[in-house]
C-alpha cells in the first residue's frame, strides 16, 4: 500500500428513482450555472446531468456525467425496464466518442459533474423539489497517485481535441 495517503471529502450524489418525477428543472439550473457568462444561457445540452424519460411508462432515470474516456468499451449493457428496452449505453455515465452525451455541444469537450465547485451544495440536489437526489459527504484515505491520474486524464482529453498548443 502507498505511504502517501491524503484525507479527502467524497461527495456522492443518492438518486431515488422512485422519487423523479422527470422536470428536469437539475438540467436546467444544471446548465446556466455552467453557462458563459454564469447564469446567462440555459441549454440542457451543456447539463451535466440528463434526465432519461419515458413519462408513458412513468419512468424517470437522472445520469451524472462521470469520467471521460478517450476510447469505447468493449462491452455493453442493455437494460429492460418494466418490458421497455433502452438503448445499449443508455444509463453510462461516460463522456466517450460513441455516442454524443455529455459532450459541450459547441467545442465537443467532455463534461463531467463537477458538484457545482464554489457552491455550499450541489445546485441540482438544492433545485429538486421532490427529493430524488440525496447529497452526502465522507472522507476518505485517497492515493495522491489516484489524484495526480485524475487531473492527467483531464488534460489529455484536452490535448485529444486541441492538440499539445
Ligand atoms: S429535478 Fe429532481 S425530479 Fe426533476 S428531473 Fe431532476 S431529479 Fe427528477
Ligand atoms: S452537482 Fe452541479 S455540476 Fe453536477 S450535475 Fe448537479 S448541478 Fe451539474
Amino acid at each position: 500500500m502507498s505511504e502517501n495517503k491524503q484525507k479527502k471529502i467524497i461527495k456522492t450524489i443518492r438518486v431515488d428513482v422512485d422519487k423523479c418525477n422527470g422536470c428536469r428543472a437539475c438540467e436546467v439550473i444544471c446548465s446556466a450555472f455552467h453557462a458563459e457568462p454564469k447564469y446567462g444561457s440555459n441549454n440542457p445540452a451543456r447539463s451535466r446531468i440528463r434526465v432519461i424519460r419515458e413519462p408513458l411508462t412513468d419512468i424517470y432515470v437522472p445520469v451524472y456525467a462521470g469520467e471521460y474516456t478517450p476510447a469505447e468499451c468493449a462491452g455493453r449493457d442493455q437494460y429492460t425496464i418494466d418490458g421497455k428496452e433502452y438503448d445499449e449505453c443508455a444509463f453510462c455515465r461516460a463522456s466517450c466518442p460513441s455516442r454524443p452525451e455529455f459532450k459541450e455541444p459547441d467545442s465537443g469537450l467532455p463534461l463531467k459533474c463537477d458538484m457545482c465547485e464554489g457552491e455550499d451544495e450541489p445546485l441540482c440536489v438544492k433545485w429538486c423539489l421532490a427529493d430524488a437526489l440525496i447529497y452526502e459527504e465522507r472522507e476518505e484515505d485517497v492515493d495522491e497517485q489516484e489524484e495526480l491520474e485524475e487531473l492527467e486524464v483531464g488534460l489529455e482529453s484536452l490535448v485529444n481535441r486541441y492538440g499539445m498548443d
